[in-house]
């Protein structure tokens, strides 16, 4: 095969989006995601920023468009902004989009220079405006430091996407706030479900599931919500509110399965290439990386995994278990 020809899996989905983590660690710890006293992995078996990026344009040759780089917290990794100015480089060569997801700590550092690298949207995690809950919820967070980061995305000319998690008996009576709050500052807002990630004690998942059929529910008691078509290739789905023009997204592993336009893949900041969020199969990129100054062998792997890219996920929250739940952290392949 033509080693430079398109990647698509055994369901015929071509894959063109890659999310690229670039370090597990934080600067926060919010409960969902890790424990509060994570053992990070030692620095020698994170990839460096030239080999993270000798991957992505790897991935780019290969037909990804879209590159989201992610984390643990990837603003927090040392020399970052060196890896988004290179990466840069493929826009429109190939490259549709550079972009990142994140928690918004060091924004108001880095979101001139990320747009001044040709990123046009930022996804900032964000549940609640209430400044004891974020506390609660991120553990290490502080609230005005993420609105401050906000602030300086949107000055910086980036659009904001907030993504909330929705969690039950936390952010449930909030749900209004967050949606006029988002409309007033011209940002886009999507909602996720809680997924059973990590040891983390996930009988505490299940009690703060809070199903997005219900909180669409809710919604419609005070809007009247436009189904929208738009589809990203991605697990969102769109409404749009009547009212106020809103879009607002919806990710719902648990209430509907999404995996059958699924056009993305993961890598993990020590070059492990999973194919689906919730499987554990994955392959290891790193050992091509390392072997010499070749590509070749790297694509070669990159294909041989596609190749085994999985149906979907088994997340399942309906028989109130937890099933399918997978014991990495969400920090590991970066949501
Ligand atoms: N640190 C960055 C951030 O928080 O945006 C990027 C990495 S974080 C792992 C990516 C996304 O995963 C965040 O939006 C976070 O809320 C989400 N996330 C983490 N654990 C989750 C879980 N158990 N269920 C659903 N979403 C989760
Ligand atoms: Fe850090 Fe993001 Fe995980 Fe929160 S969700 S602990 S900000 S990686």
């Amino acid at each position: 095969m033509d080693s430079q020809a398109p990647l698509i899996d055994p369901f015929a989905r071509p894959i063109s989006y890659l999310r690229v983590s670039v370090t597990d660690r934080c600067d926060f710890r919010c409960v969902y995601c890790m424990s509060e006293h994570m053992q990070f992995l030692p620095k020698a078996e994170l990839l460096t920023l030239e080999e993270l990026d000798r991957l992505s344009t790897a991935f780019v040759q290969l037909g990804v468009r879209k590159l989201r780089i992610t984390g643990g917290e990837p603003l927090v990794r040392r020399g970052i902004m060196g890896f988004f100015r290179r990466a840069s480089r493929h826009l429109g060569q190939g490259l549709d989009e550079l972009t990142l997801t994140t928690n918004g700590s060091q924004l108001t550092r880095h979101a001139a220079e990320l747009a001044d690298c040709g990123v046009r949207r930022v996804n900032v995690s964000l549940d609640t405006l209430d400044p004891e809950k974020f506390a609660q919820i991120t553990r290490w967070g502080r609230l005005p430091q993420v609105l401050d980061g906000i602030r300086a995305a949107k000055d910086a000319g980036l659009r904001v996407k907030i993504n909330v998690v929705a969690l039950k008996g936390v952010n449930d009576n909030e749900l209004f706030d967050l949606v006029q709050w988002c409309g007033d500052e011209g940002h886009d807002l999507t909602f996720i479900e809680v997924m059973p990630m990590g040891d983390l004690g996930n009988e505490d998942r299940l009690d703060q599931y809070w199903p997005l059929s219900d909180l669409r529910d809710r919604l419609a008691e005070r809007f009247t919500l436009i189904n929208l078509a738009e589809r990203t290739g991605g697990p969102a789905r769109y409404v749009q509110l009547a009212q106020t023009g809103q879009k607002i997204g919806f990710i719902t592993p648990l209430t509907h399965n999404f995996c059958e336009s699924c056009n993305r893949v993961r890598v993990t900041c020590t070059g492990e290439l999973f194919m689906c969020l919730g499987q554990e199969d994955r392959a290891d990129l790193r050992a091509p990386l390392r072997a010499g100054a070749d590509d070749e062998p790297l694509r070669q792997a990159i294909r041989a995994a596609i190749a085994r890219k999985p149906k979907g996920h088994d997340f399942d929250y309906s028989r109130q278990k937890v099933d399918g739940q997978m014991t990495r952290h969400m920090s590991h392949t970066g949501g």
